[in-house]
């Protein structure tokens, strides 16, 4: 056991050498300390209780974040189950570190509910403490990742209940907070949990299908590499592989065997510029045919979690398909480390002054701006299952890119309709809507948009929302504003 502690030390060290040597000896302060406050408790799983505290800040050092949140990942759990005190603990590792810290253990007073009232109201003080500090959502996110990594040691039903949770809430949220790597295995350790019939079913026939199509994959490798070699582009080219719960959300969507899903693996080109991402495009265009309809440009529509690549699926010499990403070093690591990327191309001396000023730059503002004005939208919302609902659906996403006729995009959420996108627009425009334009056809209110689309919306004076809305409006903003309108203009009775 205690090799296994010092293993862990080792490989964290490991991982922190982004940071400078002062960082560090605050962090080996904290391991210090941790191992000492926490010495005589041990984990569901027998380990000594400090695993998960190393656990914890490891998964933290990996998106290269800032000291003090590393710091605060070892010390998160010391006010809750240890005697330290919140005055001993400033005076140790300061005022940043421990209402870090402090954010955490708060956060974990709102333990999973089963009783969904109970759970909207948890999210809704979490998601009021995100917008404070969004590194405590950040740390609580890499504990949750750590307690689903070893979740077999709890009884079955707890097993279930926090798998759920994962699943239905923090994937999403480390989803729209663009933690690529976070969410989808918060989502496959999730979902191995919840169905495990399905999960080996996927898993297996992934493996097998894994065998047959390194061949093809790597013709289209080679194909490509030859292509770019001979141009003076920097780029390197790796394999791509899906999550298993994306697979399996993607068969149950379409309604579609294993058999019958094509892009499981797909290759991603990264490059120095965004120029040279639409170079190397075009060399893709001159050399390969392309699947129609499969070209979007996310460099230019950014999705709303700064998502961006160009997205294509070529089609070689021998016909085999593969989906293809290309797209600059720096957007890679924002696709897969999100909000926490922010930190590491910050220049060395900048980041470690302005830690304080990063949770108001405008990067990160941009990113919690969504947050905002969802619990502005939703403050009146008494119903929890309408919360919960509305949260998913901002959060978990696949977004569509619509255009008003002036060219102006509007980022919706996927299944969005045209009443969703009068409320984007304008609430007045939503409220009044009486039907819409899309790319020059009339359609209803209720007709469902997809990217690219041009909707031009119609509006009459004398329409009002009416309660039937709320059966095709999904996103948060439409559905609070209608709402609203309901309560405050009841019905009269006859
Ligand atoms: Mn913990």
């Amino acid at each position: 056991m205690e090799d296994l502690v010092e293993e862990l030390r080792k490989s964290l060290k490991q991982v922190l050498v982004y940071l400078q040597k002062e960082d560090l000896a605050l962090i080996e302060k904290a391991y210090e300390y941790a191992s000492y406050a926490h010495s005589y408790q041990l984990r569901a799983s027998g380990e000594p209780y400090l695993v998960h505290c190393v656990s914890v800040a490891k998964n933290l050092a990996e998106l290269k974040i800032d000291p003090a949140t590393i710091t605060a990942a070892l010390l998160h759990d010391i006010l809750e189950d240890t005697l330290v005190t919140e005055h001993e603990l400033i005076k140790e590792f300061g005022e940043e570190v421990v209402s870090l810290v402090k954010g955490v253990t708060k956060l974990n007073k709102y333990q999973f509910q089963d009783n969904i009232t109970e759970q909207a109201e948890n999210w809704r003080k979490m998601l009021l403490a995100v917008v404070k500090d969004i590194r405590v959502i950040i740390i609580k996110l890499a504990d949750r990742l750590h307690n689903m990594r070893t979740i077999k040691f709890l009884a079955p039903d707890k097993q279930k209940s926090i798998s759920q949770e994962s699943l239905t809430l923090y994937a999403p949220f480390a989803h729209r907070l663009g933690i690529y790597k976070w969410k989808s295995e918060l989502e496959d350790l999730a979902f191995e949990i919840l169905h495990p019939q399905q999960y080996n079913t996927i898993r297996t026939q992934w493996q097998k299908r894994a065998e047959s199509n390194t061949e093809n994959l790597k013709e289209v490798e080679e194909q490509l590499k030859e292509k770019l070699a001979g141009t003076k582009f920097p780029c390197r080219i790796s394999a791509r592989p899906k999550n298993l719960y994306g697979i399996y959300k993607k068969m149950e969507r379409q309604n579609k065997p294993f058999s019958a899903i094509e892009d499981l693996f797909g290759l991603r080109i990264i490059t120095d510029t965004v120029e040279n991402c639409y170079a190397i495009l075009s060399i893709i265009n001159s050399n390969f045919k392309l699947v129609e309809g499969s070209f979007t440009d996310y460099i230019n529509l950014p999705k709303s979690n700064m998502y961006q690549s160009l997205h294509m699926t070529i089609i070689s010499d021998k016909g085999v398909i593969v989906e293809t990403q290309v797209r600059t070093e720096e957007m890679h690591s924002r696709a897969e480390y999100g909000i926490a990327a922010h930190w590491r191309y910050k220049k060395r001396v900048e980041a470690i002054k302005s830690i304080k000023e990063d949770a108001k730059d405008s990067v990160t503002e941009d990113r919690l701006d969504w947050l905002k004005k969802f619990l502005e939208w939703q403050r009146e919302t008494t119903d929890s299952k309408e919360f919960l609902t509305t949260l998913k659906t901002e959060c978990d996403f696949e977004q569509i890119f619509v255009f008003t006729p002036k060219k102006k995009v509007i980022k919706l959420p996927y299944g969005a309709t045209a009443l969703d996108f009068a409320y984007a627009v304008h609430s007045d425009i939503g409220d009044t809507c009486m039907g819409a334009k899309v790319n020059d056809k009339m359609v209803p209110i209720d007709t469902k948009l997809k990217t690219g689309d041009v909707c031009e919306i119609l509006v009459r004076k004398n329409i009002k929302p009416s309660k039937n809305w709320l059966e095709f409006a999904i996103t948060a903003q439409a559905r609070s504003r209608i709402r609203r309108y309901l309560r405050e203009h009841p019905k009269k009775e006859i």
